[in-house]
């Protein structure tokens, strides 16, 4: 719309019209381009897993942990609904609280790679790329003697290098399909509110869901997410005909 008003507004000089239009033009790449790199469902810079064509099943994830304070409540809540979930780690966090990891595993539940300290992974050097993803999957694997499998990249902001590092390291880019927002101030309803909102849009497009959530913060250990752990079971109830799974399921 922006761009139509603008056309319009400089119809009179056909030269001016002219700028304007390679002005839009240059926007509207950079726009795309923008886009590619932070956009969730994006396939442009690379393929991704989102969600397949499942319409029942649900795969909830948490990025940003371990975190102590709020991740063994979230795993009792996930036990007492016996729901399997995805965890996406920070290295960082895991070279500081390796015991919480091997609960989360314990439990049964998926853990992949979130980097080492959760740069803005698209504007990065290869090598500073690479220095992330490697020391995380190195700090997982450290604690629980597996290879790791699945990453996530922070912001969900990636370009074509991000990618190629990430499949040659034998892992698989995992994206998302529905947000409960719950880095903003936001109580538990709210938060199950816009996941609903994201389900129910997915099943209407005949896709299962991958729903973005946080048992941590990037900044630091210790961040507040209690109203993710109470979002979670209103989710689990709400949702009980759904199938849960792990991005493992898909991919
Ligand atoms: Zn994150």
């Amino acid at each position: 719309m922006i761009g139509v008003e603008a056309v319009g507004y400089v119809e009179t000089s056909a030269e001016l019209a002219a700028g304007v239009a390679t002005g839009l033009a240059a926007v509207a790449v950079g726009g795309t381009l923008t886009w590619a790199a932070l956009s969730a469902g994006s396939q442009m810079f690379g393929r991704t897993l989102v969600a397949p064509k499942r319409p029942d099943e649900i795969c909830l994830t948490y990025d940003d942990g371990p975190n102590p304070a709020v991740t063994p409540l979230l795993l009792e809540a996930l036990a007492r609904a016996e729901v399997r979930a995805t965890f996406f780690l920070i290295g960082g966090f895991v070279r500081q609280c390796p015991e919480m990891v091997r609960e989360i595993r314990a439990a049964g539940h998926l853990v992949g790679n979130h980097t080492m300290t959760h740069p803005w992974l698209a504007w990065q050097t290869e090598r500073r790329i690479r220095e992330e993803i490697a020391g995380a999957s190195a700090a997982i694997e450290d604690v629980l003697g597996e290879r790791v499998r699945y990453f996530r990249a922070p912001h969900g902001a990636r370009r074509p290098v991000v990618l190629r590092v990430v499949r040659e390291m034998g892992m698989v880019p995992v994206q998302w399909n529905a947000m409960g927002y719950d880095w903003r101030p936001v109580g538990a309803a709210e938060i199950a509110g816009s996941v609903e909102k994201g389900v129910a849009r997915n099943r209407r497009a005949g896709l299962g869901s991958n729903i973005l959530l946080h048992d941590g913060g990037h900044t630091g250990l210790g961040a507040a997410r209690m109203e993710t752990v109470r979002a979670t079971q209103m989710l689990v109830e709400r949702c009980a005909g759904a199938r849960f799974v792990g991005v493992d399921a898909w991919g």
